[in-house]
């Protein structure tokens, strides 16, 4: 009862709660935005290209599945994008990020550091691998892992035996770093990859939010050992579901491409696998629409940076804090994201929008309060906390 109590909390009435004539301004401000969309949903995809000529011509050719050239163009679109040396295209996100830990030498048993405030995949890809999760906190600015958050745990857990670094307290191998570029926004890559490289931790980043974020002039994900995309539905680019891992490593990605095309051996017949593999490569037909999709991406990230200064002015003029990008960064704006006063603030925001016909979200649960992580180890989270409470998601499509 009291683990899910988050949920059924009752507002308590000394919440100062937002008026309702500035609910009423925002909503009227969004619908304004999203004229042609009612109801005005949270981010949903556009098709304004090739995507249909390309899935008639990927139905014609009868190669449908992962073998296909669609598959091998997506890859490269992604290659020039991201500056990636290989790019290997997965059924999604978190097939990506599973693959990426286990081609990056991640065992059972190891731990994987990740941020307490992120998408639940994050922690499940961890998972998957058959590692377990461990937490730090978030910056309230970048809204991603905090390196002095990250420099505390390590200060407090790890010690360095002849194979690497271990967990003291729960005598796991820490065998990777893996921090989120929330809503698109980069975290301080200089700062945790210096902490990394101190104690010899690679580091691998889910970048699924982030494709057409730079850092520093670099794309994301590209940072570390390898970094991961996601093509979900509402994502900036989609393929209907679909994953990419991304490297600049020959061996990782090589490894990826093989244990996830069921790790058989290259002949023209025979079928010979010399270990467990798995099936997730991405198939032809949602590469198609990626292609399409990749060849107006410039102006799909200008489109969403415009929408982003809109929204901008607009939250400056009525004093709500509206997120931006990092120093150092050019982000993409995924999703939009303002930070309102307290909890009660958002849950009567979430409450007002969401009846309005205006689709607004939370954002998550921190991971340590999820059933499955609620045993990880971890430091304090109070950044993550603080923001768990107060920041919301507004509507972030493409308006094109
Ligand atoms: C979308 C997303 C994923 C997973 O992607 P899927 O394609 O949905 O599996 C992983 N991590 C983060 C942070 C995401 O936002």
């Amino acid at each position: 009862m009291s683990r899910y109590s988050i949920f059924t909390k009752k507002l308590t009435s000394k919440v100062v709660v937002m008026n309702k004539s500035r609910q009423k301004e925002i909503l009227q401000f969004i619908s304004n935005l999203y004229s042609s969309d009612n109801p005005v949903p949270l981010h949903a995809p556009r098709f304004l290209g090739n995507e249909k000529k390309y899935l008639n011509e990927c139905i014609d050719s009868t190669f449908v599945s992962y073998v296909g050239q669609f598959v091998t163009d997506f890859e490269n679109h992604i290659c020039q994008v991201t500056g990636a040396k290989h790019a290997v295209a997965m059924v999604n996100g978190t097939a990506a990020l599973h693959m990426s830990l286990l081609a990056a030498g991640v065992k059972p048993g190891d731990e994987v550091i990740t941020q307490a405030l992120t998408f639940a995949a994050t922690a499940a890809g961890i998972k998957h691998a058959g590692a377990e999760p461990s937490f730090v906190d978030v910056d309230k600015d970048t809204l991603g892992m905090s390196p002095e958050s990250l420099k505390a745990y390590l200060e407090t857990y790890a010690i360095r035996k002849v194979d690497g670094i271990y967990n003291k307290a729960n005598v796991r191998k820490i065998s990777a770093v893996l921090p989120m570029h929330t809503f698109g926004h980069p975290v301080r890559l200089n700062e945790i990859l210096s902490i990394c490289g101190e104690y010899g931790i690679q580091v691998i980043e889910d970048s699924a939010e982030s494709l057409g974020s730079l850092y520093d002039g670099r794309h994301t994900g590209v940072f570390g050992t390898v970094g991961i995309l996601s093509f979900n539905g509402n994502k900036p680019v989609t393929t209907g579901g679909g994953g990419m891992v991304i490297t600049n490593d020959d061996r990782i990605a090589e490894r990826v491409r093989y244990i996830s095309t069921t790790a058989k051996r290259i002949h023209r017949w025979e079928f010979f696998h010399d270990e467990v593999g798995y099936n997730l490569r991405l198939p032809n037909v949602n590469a198609a629409i990626g292609c399409a999709q990749m060849e107006y991406f410039d102006k799909t990230i200008a489109n969403k940076r415009e929408t982003a200064m809109q929204y901008k002015a607009f939250f400056d003029s009525i004093g709500i804090p509206f997120v931006t990008e990092p120093k150092l960064c050019r982000s993409n704006y995924w999703l939009n994201a303002i930070v309102l006063k307290d909890r009660g603030e958002r849950e009567e925001f979430l409450q007002y929008t969401n009846d309005n016909g205006v689709q607004t979200r939370p954002i998550w649960t921190i991971m340590s309060k999820l059933p499955p992580y609620e045993r990880c180890s971890r430091v304090a989270v109070p950044n993550s906390e603080w923001l768990e409470d107060r920041v919301v998601n507004i509507p972030s499509g493409v308006r094109l």
